[in-house]
């Protein structure tokens, strides 16, 4: 059972606001009885209606995509470059990313029409770790490492510790690939903590969040998240 504002607005009806409005003013019947009161309890497959129309239970969907780069995580894009949309094929439902990744970052990005889900995901009291592969200019010394582990200078302040590791040199040393994984999310936070120690990012790549890892789903790709998955998660 879950307060009928909140099947409301998770069918889509209106904000949860909008909802508790609209249940005052006397326009949603449960079950054939008008419901004025905020605190009612419905179960989500009662027979609701809002002005006498039944309101649609939209499927909760709950994506992985590995993001290409070169592609934009908004819902639309006024100079009309590529939009994670395009690789949904055969989704109708409206889905929203859940957080975003650069447009030159490519990896593993969520998408969701969960609300609460993508507001849990996003929340800085929540902490889900992020793992990115990161693949920067020359050879980064392991002190410049430890130094990014532990917390690292950036104009909008210290980073929160984070785990820091090699994944890969080049045989002429002219780059490294670099697992960091981070515990917040600021704008542009992976390339920034390289850049402040001097070993800008050539490429980009989110690889986990939390237990998810983007395994061997291939680029520009998505599937569903399985229920373990979504559990997890939260
Ligand atoms: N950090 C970045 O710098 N870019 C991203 O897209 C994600 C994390």
């Amino acid at each position: 059972m879950e307060r009928l504002q909140k099947i409301m607005a998770q069918a889509g009806v209106a904000s949860r606001r909008k909802c508790e409005a609209l249940i005052q003013a006397g326009k949603v019947q449960v079950n054939g009885e008008t419901v004025t009161e905020l605190g009612f309890k419905a179960d989500p497959k009662d027979d609701i209606t809002v002005g006498g129309k039944p309101i649609k239970h939209e499927r909760k969907l709950y994506l992985m995509l590995n993001k290409p780069k070169g592609v934009i995580t908004s819902a639309s894009d006024p100079q009309g470059r590529k939009i994670v949309a395009d690789y949904l094929k055969g989704i109708k439902e409206r889905v929203y990313p859940v957080g975003r990744l650069d447009y030159d970052t490519e990896g593993l990005l969520l998408l969701t029409n969960d609300g609460e889900f993508a507001n849990l995901l996003t929340h800085p009291s929540h902490h889900v770790p992020r793992t990115y592969l990161a693949t920067v200019r020359g050879v980064p010394h392991g002190s410049k490492l430890e130094k990014l582990a532990a917390g690292i200078k950036l104009e909008d302040g210290m980073t929160a510790p984070a785990e820091v590791e090699y994944h890969d040199v080049s045989p002429d040393d002219k780059h490294a690939t670099i697992a960091i994984t981070i515990h917040e999310g600021r704008n542009r936070q992976v390339r920034r903590m390289f850049e402040a120690i001097g070993h800008p990012v050539s490429r980009l790549k989110r690889v986990r969040i939390g237990d998810l890892g983007l395994a061997n789903l291939q680029r520009g790709k998505f599937r569903h998240l399985t229920p373990q998955e979504i559990k997890a998660l939260q």
